[in-house]
């Protein structure tokens, strides 16, 4: 555990500590939020998943005259982030970092104001649509937290790559190819070896794939393994080394050859649904694959062509 070395702060946001599981097998321990200093001037805010999902991991990295936000988040966890830097800094926030349009990660645009939201130029058409769709239906289904916001896009889009570079923080924003969704960017931190990955490597069972293109992604994942990475911060699940590449990747070539092996000997979905077996996933993840059914049926689809 590398990044335990660069440990300089940790701070207990959250207080849950237990959840009743329903099932029957006793208490499980909650997770709770934290913030933790990477590396001088990088945060990195884990979020609590569970017993209640309230949002995507998120990081800021303080340069000498700015603050520069990764993942806008939900609004209402937007507001939360930028108590936390006001605590930190008065160095203005001047731009948010989407590192791709999903509401958990990018619908807390509009809440950073006087700030610039940043994303790849392959994201534009996703914000422009499904972008606009999504923070809709939240604005009926969480009207208190959504309220009369209005859907706030990134103002500036790049193509590859944008660097942000003051001579002591140096942040390069990558776009690497079609992976958890068409415009997903990371932030590689070259200085300190840190790579913010948001949806497109996550730690546990968290991969929604329905935007996905998992052939691609595993290039992605081939592509950010090229990095001289020590430290992952997810857009879900803990801050985690290099090797996450490598299980995350895992999944994706595991389960499109368990799938393509029961399609090639005539299985149909549902067969598939039964029989998909990954062990290697449940030690990873506490999740049996076959509970990954948006997972198994969107992969089921690409190889078939559906
Ligand atoms: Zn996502």
């Amino acid at each position: 555990m590398r990044w335990l070395q660069h440990l300089a702060l940790v701070l207990l946001v959250a207080t849950a500590t237990f959840a009743t599981i329903v099932s029957g097998h006793a208490f499980l321990a909650a997770d709770k939020t934290t913030v933790t200093e990477l590396a001088p001037g990088v945060f990195f805010r884990k979020t609590q998943t569970e017993p209640e999902f309230i949002g995507c991991n998120q990081g800021w990295v303080i340069f000498k005259d700015f603050v520069l936000v990764i993942d806008a988040n939900f609004p209402n966890q937007a507001d939360k982030v930028q108590e936390i830097i006001r605590s930190q800094t008065d160095k203005p926030i001047r731009y948010v970092f989407d590192t791709h349009y999903h509401g958990d990660h990018a619908d807390g645009n509009v809440r950073y104001v006087g700030a610039t939201p940043v994303a790849s130029e392959r994201s534009r058409l996703e914000f422009e649509t499904k972008g606009i769709d999504g923070f809709d239906k939240s604005k009926q289904s969480r009207p208190d937290e959504y309220g009369e916001l209005k859907y706030k896009q990134p103002d500036m889009y790049f193509p590859h790559e944008l660097v942000f570079d003051d001579g002591e923080q140096r942040v390069e924003l990558l776009h690497f190819g079609h992976a958890h969704t068409m415009g997903d960017a990371v932030a590689w931190l070259p200085k300190h070896g840190i790579l913010f990955t948001g949806d497109a490597c996550v730690n546990g069972a968290f991969n929604y794939t329905g935007d996905s293109n998992t052939e691609s992604w595993i290039n992605v994942l081939n592509a950010m393994d090229e990095l001289s990475v020590k430290t992952i911060a997810p857009g879900h699940g803990d801050v985690a080394g290099k090797e996450l590449i490598a299980t995350q990747r895992r999944y994706f070539v595991e389960l499109r050859a368990s799938i393509k092996k029961m399609i090639d000997a005539g299985k149909s979905l549902e067969e598939i649904k039964e029989r998909v077996e990954l062990p290697f996933y449940e030690e990873w993840t506490g999740i049996n694959v076959k509970e990954r059914v948006e997972n198994l049926e969107h992969v089921y689809g690409e190889l078939t062509g559906g």
